[in-house]
């Protein structure tokens, strides 16, 4: 099961954290999602490896995992 993250809307663990829109599906409501770098905060750039897609910081260089990543999610 895909990694997910809770929605803001109804606390469903039901948004995907892959891509830069997601619709909850348990409201069904639209959120715009972006992931930040839990150092320094900057917006992190999606990357795609053998279909596993996570994070990457241009500020620190690092690849950052969908786990680690703290998301800022807005409705759309
Ligand atoms: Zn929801
Ligand atoms: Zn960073």
């Amino acid at each position: 099961m895909a990694y997910q993250i809770a929605c803001p809307a109804c606390g469903s663990e039901a948004l995907d954290p892959r891509r830069s829109q997601s619709e909850c599906s348990a409201c069904h409501q639209h959120f715009v999602v972006t992931a930040h770098c839990p150092e320094c905060d900057e917006v992190l750039e999606r990357v795609q490896a053998c279909g596993a897609v996570d994070f990457f910081c241009n500020h620190c260089n690092n690849l950052v995992s969908k786990r680690a990543a703290r998301y800022d999610l807005r409705p759309a």
